[in-house]
């Protein structure tokens, strides 16, 4: 049995559309260097917007103001296209009945505020709700720590890490393999070097099916 599993949606519960986006979310980051870029997965729903920022349109910008703009935030960096603050979204095309986790992409999930209930024996991150039109219960999108590391195997390809801003470009493999597991013992957490990918213990994992949790599949990650 391995130690961790990569989630995403099980693909085989009710059927929906979802679109969720946050009360705003950090421009592109336009490097002199190595050019134009936004990373995906990177979610600081703790975080404040601030007013002076509020208004900015989502247009990348150079590093000196991408610099300028974490810090009003209160952080040394942050990644560009980082999400700050409460999530919304609206569930559309419903056919079936909605799964306990829903998913946009494989990278947001959001559960239903009854599992975290069942699941609160365990030390989870702090969940952040989310309001969705049209959806009675509650869900919660998790604020999950960038902490775990892949093998160089679990790469097709990798570029090298540009000087000036610190872009590492690089294109997931089939198989992923954790170099180095979390910094401490998260049950879920996200991948340092893969930051859309969501991780859980098997710990965690096995919690979710022993509650007949709907909406999420889980595959198991080597460990080298
Ligand atoms: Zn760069």
């Amino acid at each position: 049995m391995s130690d961790f599993y990569l989630l995403t949606d099980d693909l085989t519960s009710g059927r929906y559309d979802l679109t969720v986006s946050p009360a705003w979310r950090m421009p592109g980051l336009q490097c002199a260097s190595c050019g134009r870029w936004t990373a995906n997965g990177h979610l600081r729903l703790d975080l404040p917007v601030p007013d002076s920022v509020r208004e900015i349109r989502p247009v990348p910008v150079p590093l000196d103001q991408h610099l300028a703009l974490a810090s009003e935030l209160g952080e040394a960096r942050l990644s560009p296209g980082t999400w700050i603050g409460p999530l919304s979204g609206k569930v559309e095309n419903v056919s079936g009945v909605l799964p306990d986790i829903l998913w946009q992409g494989n990278a947001i999930p959001l559960f239903k505020t009854s599992v975290l209930r069942n699941l609160s024996k365990l030390d989870l991150p702090p969940f952040y709700g989310c309001a969705l039109d049209d959806v009675d219960e509650l869900y919660e999108c998790p604020q999950l720590p960038h902490t775990a590391e892949l093998s160089d195997q679990s790469f097709e390809s990798a570029e090298p890490e540009c000087d000036a801003c610190g872009r590492k470009p690089a294109v997931l493999g089939k198989a992923l393999s954790l170099v180095r597991g979390p910094e401490k013992a998260w049950p879920m957490f996200r991948l340092k070097d893969a930051p859309s990918q969501v991780v859980a213990s098997a710990a965690l994992v096995s919690a979710l099916k022993s509650f007949g949790v709907t909406g999420i599949s889980s595959v198991a990650l080597g460990y080298e």
